[in-house]
Parts: C-alpha cells; structure tokens; sequence
C-alpha cells in the first residue's frame, strides 16, 4: 500500500484515484469543484481541505489539471510542503515546455518527477485500461510503474524530461490528421456514388488500413462501436483533440519541425469548434467536410 496525494479529480482524476483506492492504496484528493470532491469521496478517496492538506505523508503526488499553466500554479503553492522524498507523477496533456519546467522545479528541491499522459480517455480511466507515456529517469519510471499499473493496462517510458508529453502529442497529430483523411475519403466516395461500406471494405484491407477507419470508422454502419452510430456522441471531443493539436503545433514551431498537415488539421478543427461542435464526437470532422463541398 502506498500513500497518495491526488490532486484534479475531474473527468478523468476521479475514477483514476478511485481505481488506485480499488487496488487498495491509501488515497487523499482535492480539486477546486466541490462536486468533483464530492464524487471522490463516495469512491473512497479521502478528500482534503486543500491541496497542501492533502499531501501528509505522501509518497507519490499524482496531479490531473487541464493546462500546464494549471500545473506550474499547483506545483508552486504543494512544493515546499510536499514530503521529502516524494515522487511527483504529472498524468495531465500539456506543452513539453511547461512538463520540462516541472521536472526542473521539481529537481530544485530534490524530488524525483515524471511526465505521465495518457490515452484511452474516460473510458480507460474508469475501466483501468488507460497506456502511460512517460518522461522522467528510468529511477523514477521504476517507482511509479505499480502505481501506474492500477490505473491503466500499459505503460512506455519514452526518455528524460518531457518525453512522456512529446509522445502524446505526436501520436495525436497522428491521429488528428488520419481522420481528416479518412473522413475526406468518405466524402468523395459519396460524390463518386461509392458506398460506405465498399470503401470500407477495400480501405481497411488495403494500404489506407488505420485506426481512424477500422476502429473509430467516421461513417456508421461498418464499425457498429464507433462514435458515428451514436450521433458522434464523444468518445474524444473535438475540443480535446483541437487542444492536442496546438500542442503540437506549439512544440513544432519551437522546436523547428515543418509540420504542415498537423497546422491544416489544427486549422480544421478550430473551424470544427468555432461552428458549435466544440463537445462532438472528433470523427464528426466529417460532418464539417460535407459542409465545405460543393452542393453542400
Ligand atoms: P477536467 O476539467 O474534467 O478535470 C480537471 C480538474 O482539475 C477539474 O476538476 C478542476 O477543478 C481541477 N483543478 C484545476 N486546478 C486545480 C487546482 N489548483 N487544484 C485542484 N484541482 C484543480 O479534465 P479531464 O477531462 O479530467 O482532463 C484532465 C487532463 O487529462 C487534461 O490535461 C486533458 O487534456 C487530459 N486528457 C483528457 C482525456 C479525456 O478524454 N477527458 C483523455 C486524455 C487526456
């Protein structure tokens, strides 16, 4: 059993510290919003008065917030009280500048620390099936994989400082520019009058096989699972992967990496939010495709 501060017990913070409470680890809690407190405790979490007063005796810190301006705050108002020896675990998508400066602050006071994003969404959190990309040393990887093991069904340490971040970001501009591909085909296959499950059909045991068509196929009907069946219900909301992709975009602009289809799919999806469909369903992109075309 290990003794855990758990700090953002929003969408995805609260069923996380509930399965670290299932795996049967001493967990206190705090957020902001009263109801999200209130969630966690009738999961078990012991939930603090503040975030400081959630630290006692911890021996790992898990922070779960939504930006990386979230996290610097938090960090500068926990750390002079975090206990000594603690490991901080960052599990929030933010810039890799912010997670770097983390780690940094963290160091300055002699704590060991990861950056630990996740995918799988609130599903894999409910279900303790999220993956962990994680920076940080292979010291600091090693503590925390039992408790990341309670969470989530894999975990990758990807290298230093700011790794576990780089990787999220990479595989969603992956991800964001393949359904725009996919979701575009579909479109010119309906101009073609070809059907929706003939594309399917060829596509997905041919090369333009991916996950955006053969797991979250933007189209229902071929894939019954996918977001398409259910009026692009999220899943992944178009505002969640609207943010990642200015990650991205943010990290390639800094670092110097020509990334043009990531800026036009960031560009696609800021139109896909600025039209009111900022809580849909990201495979719903299709829907703004077919309202760009001619005819439409
Ligand atoms: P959320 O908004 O539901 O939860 C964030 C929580 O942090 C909120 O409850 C908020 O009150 C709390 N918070 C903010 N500042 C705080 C502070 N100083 N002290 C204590 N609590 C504070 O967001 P979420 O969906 O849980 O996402 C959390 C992170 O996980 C984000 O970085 C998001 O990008 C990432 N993520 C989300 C998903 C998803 O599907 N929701 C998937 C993968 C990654």
């Amino acid at each position: 059993m290990t003794q855990i501060a758990f700090l953002g017990l929003g969408n995805m913070g609260g069923p996380m510290a509930a399965n670290l409470v299932k795996a049967g680890h001493a967990v206190s809690g705090y957020d902001l919003v009263p109801a999200a407190r209130d969630a966690a405790q009738a999961e078990g979490v012991r939930v603090a008065e503040s975030a400081v007063a959630a630290l006692a005796g911890a021996e790992v810190v898990i922070t779960m917030l939504p930006a990386g301006r979230h996290v610097l705050a938090l960090l500068d108002e926990i750390l002079p009280q975090v206990p000594a020896g603690a490991l901080l675990v960052d599990c929030s998508t933010i810039d890799v500048a912010s997670a770097r400066a983390a780690h940094d602050r963290a160091a300055e006071r002699g704590l060991a620390s990861l950056d630990a994003p996740v995918s799988g969404g609130v599903g894999g959190a409910r279900g303790a099936t999220l993956t962990f990309m994680a920076g940080g040393s292979a010291a600091a990887f090693a503590r925390a994989e039992p408790i990341l093991a309670a969470m989530g069904r894999k975990a990758v340490h990807c290298g230093e400082a700011g790794a576990g971040q780089a990787a999220k970001i990479c595989n969603n501009m992956i991800l964001g520019i393949s359904m725009i591909g996919v979701a575009e085909a579909f479109v010119l296959a309906e101009k073609l009058g070809l059907s929706h499950q003939a594309l399917f059909d060829v596509a997905s045991t041919s090369s333009g096989q991916c996950w955006s068509l053969t797991t979250y196929c933007p189209v229902p009907g071929p894939v019954p699972a996918s977001p398409a069946n259910n009026d692009y219900k999220p899943g992944f909301a178009a505002a969640l992967m609207l943010k990642d992709l200015r990650l991205s975009q943010e990290a390639a602009t800094t670092a110097g990496a020509a990334t043009p289809l990531g800026a036009e799919a960031a560009a696609l999806y800021a139109a896909f939010e600025a039209a009111g469909e900022g809580g849909t369903d990201f495979s719903g992109i299709i829907r703004h495709l077919r309202a760009m075309s001619r005819g439409a």
